[in-house]
């Protein structure tokens, strides 16, 4: 975007939450927090929801510019189940109007409530002091719920000390309480973001810590598919594995992005932990024609 002068490099952090989704600070606390973190330019990304977009940019501290997205649920691919791993795409600059994406971001986030509601009861069931209401009194209209809810339930509760402990303990994907939601194909969020005249980033393709992974083939059938970048630097990936994603990008010709995936109290990364080079945002943008960049 031309860089003053004065700002010689630039803090990109282009993956963060508010409570539009499972992030503890608000729409506006996010980006007064980016701004006080001395962040440039900050993407807000909740799970599959726009509902803080406008917050966000109402609240927009002068000189600090705000990149539009949101993070999908979605399944690496359809019909060949034993393959088949929950990932997340990074859609950028997308118009939050478009049809196909309003649909599918509000069926998400009724699954999200179905399954949220059956893992809360399961664990009443066995004897936990959760229940329906406290975790869904977290949740504000148009926010989409997640675990982090109920992480957060069962910390007040005195179950665990930390939400970071409830998902070891009690809500990891392996857990007996576990319940999957109905994610979007991979290919059809990618299509879907893009006919929208957004960008597509593969959020943390190889955060192990959080169950199996895909394969290098699935980044190259997705680059096939449209994606337009890849996340390598991300809190939850070993260096080791950030050297093959660079290669792989860079034979696939994916933009490389770093981000802190910021979630305020849920999470104990704080903003631009990771970041994302100039020339590589430059070409992120450069990719997406849905709605601007906004500087504050
Ligand atoms: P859900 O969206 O309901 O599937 O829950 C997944 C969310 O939980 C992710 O987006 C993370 O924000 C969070 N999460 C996953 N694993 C952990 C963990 N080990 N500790 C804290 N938060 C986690
Ligand atoms: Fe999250
Ligand atoms: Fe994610
Ligand atoms: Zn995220």
């Amino acid at each position: 975007m031309g860089w003053p002068p004065g700002v010689a490099s630039p803090r990109i952090d282009l993956h963060a939450h508010s409570t539009a989704s499972d992030g503890t600070d608000t729409p506006a606390g996010l980006v007064t927090a980016a701004a006080a973190a001395g962040v440039d330019v900050l993407a807000i990304t909740d799970h599959d929801t726009t509902a803080g977009w406008s917050a966000a940019a109402e609240a927009l501290p002068p000189g600090m510019s705000l990149v539009r997205g949101a993070e999908f649920s979605c399944v690496s691919g359809p019909g060949r189940a034993e393959r088949d791993v929950s990932i997340h795409l990074l859609g950028y600059l997308f118009d939050p109007e478009h049809e196909a994406i309003v649909a599918e971001q509000s069926r998400l986030r009724g699954e999200r409530v179905r399954r949220l509601r059956k893992i809360t009861e399961k664990m009443a069931a066995d004897g936990f002091p959760v229940d329906v209401e406290t975790v869904f009194a977290m949740v504000p209209d148009g926010a989409s719920a997640g675990r982090p809810h109920l992480a957060r339930a069962l910390v007040a509760a005195g179950v665990v000390a930390s939400v970071d402990e409830a998902f070891s303990a009690l809500l990891h994907n392996g857990s007996p309480y576990y319940v999957p939601k109905a994610d979007t194909p991979a290919v059809t969020a990618i299509e879907m973001v893009r006919a929208a005249g957004g960008v597509v980033v593969f959020a943390h393709p190889l955060a192990r810590r959080r169950g199996r992974v895909v394969e290098p083939s699935v980044i190259v059938e997705l680059a096939a598919a449209g994606l337009g970048g890849v996340e390598v630097d991300h809190p939850d990936h070993a260096a080791d594995d950030r050297a093959l994603l660079r290669g792989l990008a860079a034979d696939l010709d994916l933009v490389v992005t770093g981000s802190s995936d910021y979630h305020g109290t849920n999470k104990t990364t704080p903003l631009a932990a990771e970041t994302t080079a100039p020339e590589a945002f430059d070409e992120l943008v450069s990719r997406a024609v849905g709605v601007d960049v906004l500087a504050g």
